[in-house]
């Protein structure tokens, strides 16, 4: 039976909660564990999908095409492991399917309460996890913070699981905040004490307490929360403020967090094969050279709506030895400029990412123009892609009214139109082409020096596609298309004949970066990017 890690967290969000959950995992991992991991988004929205990336950040794409909470990203980047769709619980999932089975009569006779009904559903998809991983810990991080009315049924679902499963089985990990207080000069506990006492009138004595704060706790604070809080000093943990977060799993592993964890588990404290990961950190510390890569879109802002395309592109940094800056351009602030000399001075690379609705598409098709005319190396993402065959359409193959359906329904060339089965559609929720797709890779295309493949599988989140009607024009012009997706005929990559290395792809291959392992797509652009400087 699997061991379940319960993540909570107090005083104020943005504490590094996912953080602190994927640490703990790789940890564990590292000691050859098989850890699987789950977060419940205590929102109404069944799944993110239907959310603004200003409220909510990115939408991060499983392999299965669920949609999920950008923590998710974190998760799979930490452990490398794939999750799927019991690893994102919201309380619209829960909700939804609770309703669906007292319209089926699965409750017929009983009222449908929150205790047991919905609490029952929830710790179903706990157990859900465990049996479709097969994994020796399920590690489950709780959305908001404790106090929110919205997460109290996961809550409680959680005060029942300890008491069904003991706990030697069950493991609570509460992650707060303990400030530094100038004036005064210290760091204050009692934040942390005031959020435990909240957790345990919920009938929750937390195991491990992550006190997140700007330097260590020394040994007279740790002793303050454990008395307070009734743990172990031990079982005090400071997660200090870090430069990168690959510091965090160190840190803890300095204060023995996963040992502390095995013991309660009463599992073998295996040795910690975390050299890997020691190597990597040393190497992101101590990189010498940049490279500059402009990133065109029109969420940029709220840098955590791009936040895997950022990561990605620092993988790929990592492999080609370079600190990656990001230079964030918002799209619409280049619809007005006659030029963009200025703008892309010191730029050695151009990014379009993805992106819904026509807001900032003409600057973006600018930004793309630039670098097909300019020889710089380019990489379009999904509506990056789709953009980048309309700039080719309108202005290489004499097609000025190209655009897509997106935009513009009634446009003269629809180059991007929607697939016929999305054609009778009308929910939003959950029904673009979403998740893993195959695609076949041509030889002597730069996708094939990339992948070295003929075969691969990317995550794809989108409605529209390249129309195919124009694909013997645009391949006419010096367009290649490199990757395709057999089985419905559908362009997944194209690049440019004349250009050092011009290359967009219909998914998204940021959900594929890990910081060991860069995706191919992100390693050849900055490894061009870097040539091109
Ligand atoms: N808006 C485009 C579509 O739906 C592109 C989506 C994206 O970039 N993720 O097809």
């Amino acid at each position: 039976m699997s061991k379940f890690v319960f993540v909570t967290g107090g005083v104020v969000s943005g504490l590094g909660k996912g953080i602190t959950a994927s640490s703990l995992a790789l940890l564990l991992k590292a000691r050859g564990y098989k850890v699987f991991m789950q977060k419940f988004d205590p929102y109404i929205n069944v799944d993110p999908g239907t959310m603004s990336p200003f409220q909510h950040g990115e939408v991060y794409v499983t392999a299965d095409g669920t949609e999920t909470d950008l923590d998710l990203g974190h998760y799979e980047r930490f452990i490398d492991e794939e999750l799927n769709y019991t690893s994102n619980i919201t309380t619209g999932k829960i909700y939804q399917s609770v309703i669906e089975k007292e319209r089926k009569g699965d409750y017929l006779g009983a009222t449908v309460q929150i205790v047991p009904h919905i609490t029952d559903e929830i710790k179903s998809k706990i157990y859900a996890a465990a049996s479709t991983s097969g994994a020796d810990i399920v590690i489950t991080e709780i959305g908001g913070t404790i106090g929110d009315i919205e997460s109290q049924a996961f809550i409680e679902s959680l005060r029942q699981m300890r008491n069904e499963l003991g706990k030697e089985n069950t493991l609570f990990v509460h992650a707060t905040l303990v400030p530094y207080i100038y004036g005064s000069n210290e760091l204050k506990t009692k934040p942390t004490q005031h959020s435990v006492i909240e957790l345990r009138g919920m009938g929750i004595q937390p195991d491990l307490i992550v006190c997140r704060s700007p330097e260590e706790l020394n040994q007279h604070l740790k002793e303050k929360i454990s008395l307070f809080c009734s743990v172990p000093t031990e079982n005090v943990i400071d997660s200090i403020d870090v430069k990168n977060i690959f510091w965090v799993p160190l840190n803890y592993l300095k204060q023995g967090m996963d040992e502390l964890v095995l013991k309660q588990f009463k599992l073998p404290i295996t040795e910690s094969k975390i050299k890997y990961w020691q190597d990597l950190v040393n190497k992101v510390d101590n990189l010498k050279e940049e490279v500059e890569i402009a990133l065109v879109g029109k969420y940029v802002e709220l840098h955590d709506a791009y936040l895997s395309v950022n990561e990605s592109l620092k993988h790929a940094g990592y492999a080609n030895n370079v600190r990656v800056k990001v230079n964030w351009i918002n799209s619409e602030d280049l619809e007005k400029m006659d030029s963009l000399d200025e703008v892309f001075k010191t730029t050695s690379g151009i990014l379009v990412p993805g992106g819904f609705g026509s807001r900032g598409i003409e600057g973006k098709i600018k930004a793309i123009n630039y670098a097909r005319t300019h020889n710089i190396p380019f990489l379009g993402i999904c509506l990056g892609m789709q953009l980048a065959v309309i700039e080719f359409a309108r202005n290489v193959c004499g097609l000025p009214n190209a655009s897509s359906t997106e935009f513009n329904e009634v446009c003269k060339d629809p180059i991007i139109d929607l697939m016929a089965e999305q054609k009778g559609i009308i929910n939003k929720g959950g029904t673009l082409r979403l998740g893993n797709y195959d695609c076949k890779i041509k030889e002597g295309t730069l996708a094939f020096e990339d992948y070295k493949i003929l075969e691969i599988k990317e995550r794809h989140r989108h409605r529209y596609e390249f129309n195919n009607k124009y694909k013997e024009l645009l391949a006419s012009k010096g367009m290649v298309f490199s990757g395709i997706n057999e089985k419905a005929d559908l362009v997944e990559i194209i690049e440019l004949k004349n250009h050092p290395h011009f290359i967009a792809c219909q998914f998204h291959p940021e959900f594929k970066s890990r910081p060991t392992r860069p995706h191919p797509l992100f390693n050849s652009f900055i490894r061009e990017s870097i040539k091109h400087k």
